[in-house]
């Protein structure tokens, strides 16, 4: 076995560990090369359990955080789901890596622009948008899942319109340093929701029109 297919391995052996159980999420983590998603200082340590920095001052997050957001999604493949924060594209191909249909958004062009040509280079059809997030993205909704990849102070509005009956919205929500990870499940075709708490996370914050309004806090998860 290489080094990277056994560093691979060990960090699907970590996420079991650790407590993710969806086999299909697992399975997506250990096709997607992570390696290709890191600034080329940090290939080494593409195999770690940790977040990484990549431009603009953000950070590709944590694999644990991308498994547990990932499985909270329970998604089906041939679901359509939007990702709000494309970063460097890593969580955007896992989520094709499973079958499904990937609507991703960033408002950073350097890192849109360099996630597109990764996600080509790896051969994973998503499609991408550059833009404030939070207000969705009208024009393919609506979704079966959304998923933020940012902290938000509170659920922007748009995304729970957008979301398609009985659909999921994972997104963490809190402080700008820190935030709880919470799991919006839309009630059939009704404007209620189900509302779950997975604990605590630190994400960079989510700027834009229904967020955050300025980019001022240290990039972390
Ligand atoms: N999912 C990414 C990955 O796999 O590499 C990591 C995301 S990083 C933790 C959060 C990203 O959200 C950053 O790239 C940041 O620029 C982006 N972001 C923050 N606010 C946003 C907004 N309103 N719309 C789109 N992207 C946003």
């Amino acid at each position: 076995m290489s080094s990277t297919a056994s560093a691979r391995a060990e960090l699907i052996d970590h996420l079991r560990e650790r407590g993710i159980t969806d086999e299909r999420v697992l399975h997506a983590i250990a096709m997607v090369p992570r390696e290709e998603f890191v600034p080329t200082a940090f290939k080494h340590r593409a195999y770690e359990d940790s977040a990484l920095p990549i431009a603009c001052g953000q950070t590709i997050s944590q694999p644990y955080t991308v498994a547990i957001m990932t499985q909270a999604l329970q998604a089906e493949p041939g679901m359509r789901v939007l990702e709000i924060g494309t970063g460097s594209g890593y969580q955007a191909a896992v989520l094709a890596m499973l079958g499904l249909k990937v609507f991703t958004i960033e408002r950073h062009y350097d890192l849109l622009h360099a996630a597109r040509q990764t996600l080509e280079r790896i051969g994973c059809n998503v499609a991408t948008h550059l833009g404030d997030g939070t207000v969705g993205w009208s024009a393919f909704a609506p979704y079966d899942r959304i998923v933020v990849t940012a902290g938000a102070p509170e659920i922007p509005s748009a995304l729970l319109r957008q979301l398609a009956p009985d659909g999921r919205l994972v997104i963490p929500i809190g402080g700008r340093e820190q935030q709880n990870m919470q799991v919006v499940v839309k009630i059939g075709d009704t404007n209620q929701y189900d509302v779950f708490d997975y604990g605590e996370y630190k994400f960079v914050p989510l700027i834009g029109r229904n967020a955050w309004e300025r980019d001022d806090a240290a990039p972390q998860g």
